[in-house]
């Protein structure tokens, strides 16, 4: 098996999204997507890949030396990797709690996870007339790839905890969420998240309504405490 990925950037920081928000966490962010989302925040590991090759044993020795109980492997799309499997063994027999980041698009089976962070892309993430995609042959492929609640929900099966969220830009997603949901099962409605879509702080109006459908459906609100502390930066 390969024991080598494509990473983009390694470092430490807090968990800046859902349940384990503020927790210190080695991160570990492999590069390559098979979406392209129009408002990807990590276009370096999607629209523009750049990566260094680097072993599980040098990513699992670092893991252990960040001194942090707590491991995030994101992408990109970090379950197209094979090498994701050993490297996700290696961290949980170093003791390390795990969180996969993923848009649940495909499933990779014998991979270590304690936390499976699953992200559904809505109509919202389509990149239509994108200048990155001016042929539209993103556009098809990602509309044809961005949902398939088959694997959402082997993925869901496959861990002890998960959380499905969702990044929304106006009160016209919600349906769109409600449909997807209906085709999964496994999750609490606490496990369902809403988060703003944009790389800024938005403001209190702005949200308002997000916050008003999560206390409507004991879903969770998800803010991303990392742009709130470091801005839209790299490496936090
Ligand atoms: S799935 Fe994630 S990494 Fe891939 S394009 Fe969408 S936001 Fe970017």
């Amino acid at each position: 098996m390969n024991d080598t990925l494509p990473i983009s950037e390694t470092f430490t920081s807090i968990q800046g999204e859902g349940k384990l928000t503020g927790v210190p966490s080695w991160f570990c962010r492999i590069s390559g997507c098979n979406l392209r989302c129009t408002w990807c925040d990590t276009p370096y590991a999607s629209w523009n890949p750049e990566s260094t090759k680097r072993t599980v044993d040098e990513l699992a020795d670092e893991a252990l030396k960040s001194g942090t109980q707590h491991a995030v492997l994101t992408g990109g799309e970090p379950m197209l990797f094979d090498a994701l499997v050993p490297l996700s063994q290696r961290l949980a027999a170093q003791g390390m709690h795990t969180t996969i980041e993923t848009a649940g698009t495909v499933t990779l089976p014998g991979v270590s996870c304690d936390l499976m962070s699953i992200s559904p892309k809505l109509s919202n993430s389509t990149p239509v007339d994108d200048p990155r995609d001016p042929d539209g042959v993103w556009a098809t492929r990602h509309e044809s790839r961005r949902l398939n609640a088959d694997a959402i929900n082997e993925l869901i099966a496959s861990t002890p905890d998960r959380q499905l969220k969702f990044v929304v830009a106006k009160p016209t997603d919600l349906p769109e969420i409600e449909s997807i949901l209906k085709k999964l099962t496994g999750f609490a409605p606490a496990d369902v998240m809403l988060m703003p879509e944009g790389v800024a702080v938005p403001d209190r109006d702005s949200i308002r309504w997000i916050l008003d459908e999560c206390l409507s459906r004991g879903w969770s609100y998800c803010p991303r405490l990392h742009i709130a502390l470091f801005g839209d930066t790299r490496g936090t």
